[in-house]
């Protein structure tokens, strides 16, 4: 396979369809063993870049579940405590329920981080967080992910899902960024 460009930059392959797979497949295992006897747990793909993972890893799901997309987004609040992180489309109800995060990677966590604290407000049974990956040199929070795909290098990469300024996201495969 080759090195592509997307606007300015050039990423060289780096993680392939069939590793992706066989990452998907393990964490499918452990899920299917872990959350079976669990109630509908509530899925909850954050968008944009989860959706392929997502769309991978639901089909291989052995017991019922409900699935929910939702988005981000951070503004400055008028208090002083910042920026406050605001989830758009959870329809869902949460409460009493045990909610499965589907990330595509996580980095400094500072996103998933929030995302938990804004989703214990609405007091679900319990949350879980699966991502794809996981940087974890960059990775400095407390939080436990429970379901953790591929641990990568911190360089920044491109496709399955993960875009460059909207660019990308449609590959199959991962690349990584050239120097
Ligand atoms: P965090 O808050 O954990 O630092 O960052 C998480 C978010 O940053 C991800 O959901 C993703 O949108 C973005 N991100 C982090 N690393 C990468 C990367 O290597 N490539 C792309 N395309 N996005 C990344």
């Amino acid at each position: 396979m080759n090195t592509i460009r997307l606007h300015d930059k050039q990423f060289k392959p780096f993680i392939f369809q069939n590793q992706i797979n066989k990452a998907i497949d393990i964490l499918a295992e452990q899920m299917n063993k872990e959350l079976k006897e669990e109630p509908l747990p509530l899925f909850l793909c954050v968008l944009n870049g989860a959706f392929m993972f997502t769309a991978d890893l639901v089909r291989k799901m052995d017991f019922e579940l409900e699935l929910s997309f939702i988005k981000l987004s951070s503004y400055c609040g008028t208090q002083s405590t910042g920026e406050v992180s605001e989830i758009i489309g959870l329809n869902a109800s949460v409460e009493g329920r045990t909610v499965v995060v589907i990330e595509d990677i996580v980095d400094t966590g500072i996103t998933i981080e929030k995302l938990v604290e804004t989703l214990e407000k609405q007091h679900p049974k319990q949350i879980k967080i699966c991502t794809l990956l996981l940087k974890p040199d960059q990775y400095k929070k407390s939080l436990h992910l429970d379901y953790v795909g591929l641990k990568i290098p911190n360089a920044f990469i491109v496709g399955y899902g993960l875009d460059y300024n909207s660019y990308g996201r449609q590959l199959p495969d991962i690349y990584v960024i050239e120097p």
